[in-house]
């Protein structure tokens, strides 16, 4: 019998919220900080524990069946996966910021400016969208401090809060894309992995009928 892979989080703020997810629907598996893999006890499925950056290529080259990421990553990526559901958890948003001091005008305040971000494709959408022509410096972590370095002159960045901006000295001024966590799953599953698939969505379904 064929065992469905899931991808998830391996650390990070996809990780609880995956985790319990699975557990509130009754699959059993260990989950420990050397592991990488992890085969329930209880129903078929093998769990994999990757960076999230990489779940959604991972899902559609088919090394897992199934995974958990952030609409911001999977849009990012632009990886050909189908949208299986949204989860409702790991709500942010992917803002502009700049310094405090700044008496913003409005978006046009980005032309000609650099911006820091990891996310350089929605970024460069919002600006096609919005007619602004900026310079955009890619840098894969902490891109907060882009601003006080001198290294950028507005940052685009993930915020749930605004409090990680806010200690860095800037303001949060346009939102550009609103994310949550969701399942993604492989194109091309087999009858009997969509089967397994199936079963995994009734179970969340019921679950979050019962929360609700
Ligand atoms: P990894 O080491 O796996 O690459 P990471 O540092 O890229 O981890 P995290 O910060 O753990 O990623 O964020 C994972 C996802 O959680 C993000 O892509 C986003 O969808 C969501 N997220 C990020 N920041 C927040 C936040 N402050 N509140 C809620 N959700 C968030
Ligand atoms: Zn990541």
């Amino acid at each position: 019998m064929s065992k469905l892979k899931i991808a998830i989080q391996k650390s990070g703020r996809l990780s609880d919220d995956s985790i319990k997810l699975f557990k509130e629907c009754g699959i059993k598996f260990e989950v420990g900080k050397s592991k990488l893999k992890s085969t329930s006890r209880n129903f078929p499925a093998d769990f994999l524990f990757l960076r999230d950056d990489d779940i959604p290529g991972y899902v559609e080259d088919g090394v897992a069946d199934v995974g958990i990421v952030g609409e911001n990553v999977l849009v990012e990526y632009g990886k050909d996966v189908d949208n299986v559901k949204a989860l409702g958890f790991s709500k942010c948003r992917l803002s502009l910021a700049v310094p405090r001091e700044v008496d913003y005008p409005g978006v046009q305040y980005f032309e000609g400016k650099s911006i820091a971000t990891s996310y350089p494709n929605l970024l460069q959408k919002y600006l096609d969208e919005n007619g602004v022509k900026a310079h955009i410096h890619v840098i894969s972590g902490s891109v907060e401090i882009a601003p006080g370095i001198g290294l950028a002159e507005g940052v685009c960045d993930i915020v749930s809060t605004g409090g990680t901006l806010l200690s860095n000295g800037l303001k949060e001024v346009e939102t550009i894309f609103r994310s949550e966590a969701l399942m993604v799953a492989n194109k091309s599953l087999s009858a009997e992995k969509k089967a397994l698939l199936d079963r995994i969505l009734f179970r969340i379904d019921a679950v979050q009928k019962a929360q609700n």
